[in-house]
């Protein structure tokens, strides 16, 4: 079920779990602000999703309440994940899905980053 992006934070939501480290997870980076890690069900060969650490729903909850550090070093580091993975040169597809029609089903901010084979076009239609 898609969730609400103007939610309060849930501390219970599975990224939360993971990144207490209760649920494990195949970690492709991380520091001491963003984890980047396999999607359980990947959607192309390259399926990562790139998190802050820090507590946000949504992209909309980080682009209003993070700090100009925040954003600007967890947009720099989803670039460097790209590169490290030889995506760019190939190219590569990023998505946030946000709230109800987003269909965004968990409630901390993630980034899918997808690669690896053509992506096809943008939305599939209906
Ligand atoms: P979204 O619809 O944007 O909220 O996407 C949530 C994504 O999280 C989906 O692509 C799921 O496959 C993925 N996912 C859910 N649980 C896990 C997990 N434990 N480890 C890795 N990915 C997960």
């Amino acid at each position: 079920m898609p969730i609400d992006a103007t939610q309060p934070y849930d501390p219970e939501n599975i990224f939360a779990k993971i990144l207490r480290g209760e649920i494990p997870n195949e970690t492709v980076y991380e520091d001491d602000a963003v984890l980047a890690f396999k999607d359980i069900n990947p959607q192309a060969p390259i399926h990562v999703l790139v998190i802050p650490k820090g507590e946000y729903v949504s992209w909309d909850d980080f682009s209003t309440n993070a700090s100009d550090a925040e954003v600007g070093h967890f947009v720099r580091t989803v670039g460097k994940i790209a590169r490290d993975l030889d995506l760019v040169e190939p190219g590569y597809r990023l998505l946030a899905n946000i709230g109800g029609n987003g269909h965004q089903e968990v409630p901390h901010l993630h980034v899918h980053l997808f690669g690896g084979r053509p992506l096809g076009p943008m939305l599939a239609r209906g």
